[in-house]
Order: C-alpha cells, then structure tokens, then sequence
C-alpha cells in the first residue's frame, strides 16, 4: 500500500478489482483502506469504518470537507477500467451527509440551565444532518430569536458544525403560516414559577429563584457548599447529586437536616465518613455574614462584593429590606449589582430558604448581641491592627469580626491605633505597639471583645 499526496480530498488506495467490487456494493467492509487527509493522518481500516470515521473526523478539521474519492491506484488500469458518459470508472466520489437541513419549528421552549440563564430551545421535527438525527436546536438568547425572526411554525435552515449544539441558521419566510406570532420570553422561570429578568448589560434573562429552582439546584447547592461559602469539606459534586437525585436534599437548607441513614448506602459513603460528613454539616452552621451572603449564590455578587454588603448593613434584615438606592451606597456597588440583589431578595421562594437556613441553626457574629447597647456599633472609631497567627480565627475572619463591629483594621501600628491583636509568631508590630503604649489584646481577649 503506498502514500499518495493530493491538493485536496480524500484518497484511498486500492487495488483495481477490489474497488470494483466495491462498487458493485459487494461486501465493501472486507477491504483495508489508507486514509490521507491534508495535514493529518488517520488510520487504515474497512470500507464503511473509514468513511464513518471520516464523518466523526470532520468536526475536528480546520477546513471543511464535503465527501472522499477513492481511486484505483494502479494507473495501468485505468484505460482498462474507462468511463461512463459522466465520469471515470475508476474513481468514484463519496459525499458526505449535508450538514444543513431544513425542517420545522415545533415549538420553541424556554430551558432553564445550571445557572439559572434561560436559553430558548427550538424543538424541531426530527431531520438528518451531517448522519446525526436533530430534533433541538439552540437559539441563544431573545435578542436571537428576534434576529433571525424565528417563530413556531417556522421552516428553518438548521446547521450543525464541530461539536456545537445545532443551531437555526434562518428561516425559510415563504413557508411561514399566516397565524405565526413573534416569540417573547414567559416572565416567570417555567420550572420553578420564581420571576425572570434580565440584568441590564447582559443578553440572558434568568430566573431568580437561584435557591429555589430545581434547575438550578445542583449548582446552587455546589456553590453553597463550596471553600469559600459555607466551606463543607467532603460534601462534592459525587455526592450532591446523588442527595438530588434521591430527593434528599431540595435546597441548601435540607443539608442541615441529614441524617445518618440518608447517608448510609450512597456511593463510597461508610460509617466513618458520613459521621466525618455530618460532623463538617454541623460545623459550618457556624459562619460569618459576608460568607453566608456569597453562599446564597446571587448573581453579581461574589466573596468581595459579599463582605461589602455585610460590612455595609452589619445585619442581614438591613440589607434585605435595603432599596436599590441605599445598596448603590455600598463601595464598590454600582446599579447592576443593586438590582441584581434587590431581585433575589424579592423572590418568597429565596426568602423560605433563607429562613429555613437560619431555622437549621446557621448563625454568625451579630453586631446586637454586643454590649448593652443594642443595636449599637461597639468598635465604631477603633482601629486595630493583626499581628501573628491566631489559631481560631483566619485573618479574612478576624477582619470581618471587627468590622461586623464598626471597627476598622490597618496595617501598620501607630499612635491612632487602639488596639493590636497579637498571634503566634508576631512580627514587629508588638515592639511598635508596646513602644507607643498602644493596648495589646492576645487571642483570648480579642475573642472576648469581639463575641
Ligand atoms: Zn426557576
């Protein structure tokens, strides 16, 4: 068998008599091929093994290809061989399945994903394209489907190239019915009923129902349990979907209620690491304001945006019932962001988990329950400096004790800093602190301070 180099397309090398046989359709898979392509190698193997690979192969090439050639290799025989009116006898092309199709619009259906963004769905009467049966193609977003004018009913031009989901190239307007209506996106999410909205800036709508909706309940309970949320060690992606499946667990809330024999049974789930499991559950009832906030998963805001509201409000019932104006006060919060949150706290179904969580027992340092003056800012106007390793506290968290407060961290010691908290291993700062005459606190003290 030899190598042969074309300009373009495909060449098989193959004995005269074989080819045909091929062509008279005799047991074409009993032949071994050479299969050339520009640039890159496939394997020999049988007749309609090749050209199947070919189809597979054919999304992962830089160039389009429309179908193969085979060829008798022995030039000898080609006289012999001949031609039709047409075409010479001894080649003979290949086409490959038209990657395009045209079929019709059944319906077209909001879906809802992982992440609460609503993609429309058209559900197509099912076509062949490119060999792969199509019965769904995507249409991106509203402002697509208003592109391409796209309605139920519609003849569409559908296309399908590399490992993309199909989607609607055009449609075909002469063979429009004459009572297709434009399509608009429904305004409530159609899995979970919470509202839909698009946040400005963006071409997605989603739903807000984040905590809530079962569509989105595998990504919200990952996030939930995620380092730096609620940071559930040994609760992973294995597992939440295994809880989900069973119905064990709905919301992030239905964690906190586990018990042992929901455990028992799932996949690699002993004894011993389900105790551990239920153990980290309990832990991380536990926590701190801004990582309850970033928990909850709302869009726009992440762990930096989080600590600012909390920082902010102090009190979770302050921001929920903050209006756009007084969340835009917060630094680094703009309008989008302010929506964003305003929405996810004017959904119920977002409202009922939260206070389910806070009724599993899911608690932080709260500013009222310091001092005798309630409702007060303890630490307002004192400025505190961190030096050394504390063992119960990260540094992030001692911060956000002391902010949650009304105080203020700084990082360098000098004579308007009232307190420095000294760790294990601290660095300079004491001798400065002790120079000035600035108050020390070791870590019990600061406990005590800020409990
Ligand atoms: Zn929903």
């Amino acid at each position: 068998m030899k190598k042969l180099k074309f300009n373009s397309g495909l060449f098989y090398i193959w004995p005269a008599g074989r080819l045909l046989k091929y062509l008279k359709g005799n047991n074409p898979g009993a032949y071994q091929f050479l299969i050339l392509i520009p640039g890159r190698k496939l394997a020999g193997g049988a007749a309609g093994e090749v050209y199947d690979r070919l189809i597979e192969a054919r999304d992962s090439l830089d160039y389009e290809i429309d179908g193969a050639v085979y060829k008798v290799n022995d030039r000898s025989a080609w006289p012999t061989l001949g031609s039709t009116a047409r075409a010479p006898r001894w080649a003979l092309a290949h086409k490959l399945p038209a990657r395009e199709a045209t079929t019709k619009v059944q319906s077209i259906v909001p879906s809802v994903g992982r992440t609460g963004v609503i993609t429309p769905v058209a559900d197509l009467a099912p076509v062949d394209v490119g060999g792969v049966t199509v019965s769904r193609a995507t249409l991106h977003n509203l402002d697509e489907v208003h592109r391409k004018d796209v309605r139920e009913g519609d003849t569409v031009m559908v296309r399908r190239a590399g490992d993309v989901i199909p989607e609607v190239v055009s449609v075909v307007e002469s063979r429009r019915p004459d009572d297709a209506v434009a399509w608009s996106m429904p305004d409530r999410c159609p899995v979970c009923g919470s509202e839909v909205a698009r946040i400005d800036g963006e071409a997605a709508h989603r739903c807000l129902g984040g905590l809530f909706c079962p569509a989105q309940r595998m990504g919200a309970l990952m996030h939930f349990v995620s380092r730096r949320a609620m940071d559930i060690d040994g609760l992973g992606e294995k597992l939440i979907e295994q809880l989900v499946e069973r119905e064990r667990v709905r919301t992030a809330a239905d964690l906190y209620a586990l018990t042992p024999g929901d455990l028992l049974g799932l996949d690699r789930m002993g004894e011993k690491s389900s105790t551990n499991l239920l153990k980290a559950i309990d832990a991380s009832r536990e926590t701190t304001l801004p990582r309850f906030l970033y928990a909850l998963g709302i869009d726009q805001v992440g762990a930096v945006t989080a600590r600012r509201l909390a920082e902010h409000f102090g009190r979770l019932e302050a921001l929920i019932n903050a209006d756009e104006a007084a969340l835009t006060e917060v630094p680094d919060v703009g309008p989008v962001v302010a929506e964003s949150v305003r929405r996810f706290f004017d959904q119920s179904h977002n409202r009922e988990v939260i206070d389910g969580l806070l009724n599993a027992g899911v608690t932080w340092p709260k500013p009222q329950d310091d001092g005798a003056d309630a409702g007060e800012a303890p630490l307002e106007g004192k400025t505190f400096v961190l030096t050394g390793a504390l063992s119960a506290y990260t540094r992030d968290e001692a911060r956000s004790r002391i902010e949650a407060l009304g105080g203020r961290v700084t990082s360098s010691v000098s004579g308007n800093t009232d307190y420095v908290v000294v760790g294990e291993d601290p660095g300079s700062k004491r001798d400065r602190a002790e120079q000035l005459g600035v108050t020390l606190l070791d870590e019990a003290a600061f406990s005590e301070l800020t409990a």
